[in-house]
């Protein structure tokens, strides 16, 4: 189905459009991509700077419980039992190391998890007697030498992390457990003052450490129902109720991060969610910062994209436009050459046919006058012939034989008249190239043009030169002259004086030969447009104007050139034509 160029036109924009629309859009995805990468990529190490400082926190302490453990003071105490005394120096001894080490409790318990000595002996919520065998801590450390556990501790309500290790009797039993917890409030109350929401979660998912204080204790999904009711029972968080977070996960960024809706305490937000796990202690980092939608660059990305498109569309559609001309410039001239070429074909061969045509009038004019011409002979030998019959009857041999000369003289004339009459109306092939005389040729356009001649009454001036030799077409180079010729006769009618002068010259190299008139001449303003084809000033009808262009055409044929001017009482032509040797076959002067 063809397609219209209004139609091409609408296909063109829509096409310019959707690019335009694809461009923005991908634009704005791939600034958009780009800044959360960015900003994953801050939060990530934002997260490993916390991750840091809450390793070191846990290391400066670890090492604590293991020295303590293998103090000989502790293992005498666990095992002397219940000895009010020495517990007592360990109370004292506890509190003056725990003050030294800077963490929250430093405490002692005997192999059935009860407090023997505890630094915070002299406070309020002191630890001396409490029993704490159903921590993990105490389980881990009688069973597998270490515990490391985070809780909410039972007896003060203060969340800490439970570094144990287990006190052996030289013979490896287990006396009883060292205890350190650390309280991290303080480092809580650091993080609080940061941008942004940071979380740290244990291997249950809840929320142990939080900036701010209402995300802390909140769970992540995943925690069945089972596990729950475990922990409450492990007391591990204490009386915290443990209230669920939801979370709905938006998009996963590049770099680790993800876009998540939060319904939690502070409502329904979306944040850029990163997370970093901390192996040693099973905990994993969050860092939540608000998702706000990146606005500035993604504009300026999306006007650059739609800018550089719209640039492109039309660079192309300048450029195919300009195909398109040169190819339409193209075509246009082929048509135009071909054009010219058919145009010209018909003017030549309107111009062949014009010149045959020329000729064939010029001969049908001639043909009257000769047929009258050769009516006279006939006559003439009529008459003879009747004379012939008496003189024979008379048997007068002398007069017999001069009117047999008569008739005879008559013929040659008359098969000379009719043999030219054929060689002109042929239509020569040309480039022949045979030696001759322009006299001869000068006699045989007299011969043919001689009852004209004489019936105009014009009088013949000739110069004859029987050294001159030229080369060429010979039936060509009279037509030329039969042209000059006619053309002088038509000048000279009704003129008073009719004089033709037809001279031979040598003129350098060349021959010059000119035929002269008493016309009248040509008009001064005529006299340079006389070869020019259709020039004519005779009426219509009678001349067509071609008969000088075709003899200006033949001449330079032949190597030759005609020149036209005007003499004292009428035109002269000037035919100048090369000369060259005589044939040696024929002597100089021999006449044909
Ligand atoms: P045609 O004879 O058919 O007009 P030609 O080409 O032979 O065509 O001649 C062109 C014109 O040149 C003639 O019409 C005439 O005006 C002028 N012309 C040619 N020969 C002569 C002359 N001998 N004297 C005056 N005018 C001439």
């Amino acid at each position: 189905m063809p397609v219209s160029s209004r139609q091409r036109f609408f296909i063109v924009l829509l096409l310019i459009l959707a690019g335009l629309l694809a461009s923005v859009w991908l634009a704005g995805r791939y600034a958009e991509r780009r800044q959360w990468l960015e900003r994953s990529v801050e939060a990530q190490g934002q997260l490993e700077l916390y991750a840091q400082s809450l390793r070191i926190l846990v290391e400066r302490f670890r090492a604590v419980p293991a020295i303590v453990a293998h103090d000989g003071e502790v293992q005498a105490t666990l095992r002397a039992g219940a000895d009010p005394l020495l517990r007592q120096q360990l109370n004292h001894r506890l509190q003056r190391l725990n003050a030294e080490a800077g963490a929250a409790v430093l405490y002692v318990l005997d192999a059935r998890g009860e407090t023997i000595a505890a630094s915070n002996w002299q406070e309020p919520g002191s630890f001396v007697g409490n029993h704490y065998d159903f921590r993990p801590y105490f389980q881990d450390a009688m069973r597998e030498g270490r515990g490391r556990y985070f809780a909410v501790g039972v007896t003060t309500g203060v969340p800490g992390y439970f570094l144990s290790r287990v006190v052996r009797d030289l013979d490896g039993r287990a006396l009883g457990v060292v205890v350190l917890k650390l309280e991290m409030e303080e480092l809580q109350r650091d993080w609080a003052g940061q941008s942004g929401v940071l979380l740290v979660t244990d291997r249950h998912g809840i929320a142990i450490l939080a900036s701010r204080p209402a995300w802390r204790f909140r769970h992540l999904p995943g925690l069945s129902a089972a596990q729950r009711a475990e922990l409450l029972a492990a007391r591990k968080y204490a009386e915290q109720t443990l209230q669920p977070l939801g979370l709905q996960a938006l998009r996963a960024l590049d770099g680790g991060g993800a876009l998540q809706r939060v319904d939690g305490p502070d409502g329904r937000r979306d944040y850029l969610w990163q997370r970093r796990v901390l192996s040693e202690e099973g905990w994993t980092l969050h860092l939540l910062h608000e998702a706000h939608a990146p606005g500035g660059a993604v504009r300026s990305y999306r006007l650059a994209a739609g800018g550089a498109w719209l640039a492109l569309a039309f660079l192309l559609l300048f450029l195919a436009q300009r195909q398109k001309n040169r190819r339409l410039r193209q075509r246009s001239r082929a048509e135009l050459e071909r054009l010219v070429d058919e145009r010209t074909a018909e003017l030549r061969q309107a111009q062949d046919e014009l010149v045959q045509a020329a000729k064939m009038a010029a001969l049908g004019q001639m043909s009257a006058a000769l047929a009258h011409e050769i009516n006279q002979p006939l006559t003439a030998m009529r008459m003879q012939l009747g004379s012939l019959g008496l003189l024979l009857a008379r048997n007068d041999a002398e007069a017999t034989q001069t009117c047999l000369a008569r008739i005879d003289g008559l013929l040659t004339r008359m098969a000379a008249l009719t043999g030219h009459l054929k060689t002109f109306a042929r239509n020569s092939p040309g480039g022949l190239r045979e030696r001759l005389q322009p006299d001869t040729v000068v006699d045989h356009a007299l011969l043919l043009l001689e009852p004209r001649i004489r019936q105009d009454d014009v009088l013949v001036l000739r110069q004859r030169n029987a050294e001159a030799w030229v080369e060429g077409d010979a039936i060509r180079l009279e037509q030329v002259l039969v042209n000059l010729l006619h053309n002088a006769l038509d000048a000279m009618l009704g003129r008073t004086v009719r004089e033709l002068r037809i001279d031979l010259q040598r003129d350098g190299d060349a021959w010059l030969l000119t035929v002269g008139d008493s016309g009248g001449g040509i008009a001064p303003g005529d006299l340079a447009r006389v070869f020019e084809p259709f020039f004519t000033t005779k009426p219509v009808g009678e001349g067509l104007g071609l008969g000088l262009a075709v003899s200006y055409g033949i001449v330079r044929e032949l190597g030759g050139q005609l020149e036209v001017d005007n003499d004292r009482d009428g035109a002269l032509f000037r035919i100048r034509l090369p000369a060259v040797a005589a044939p040696v076959t024929l002597a100089a002067g021999q006449q044909e």
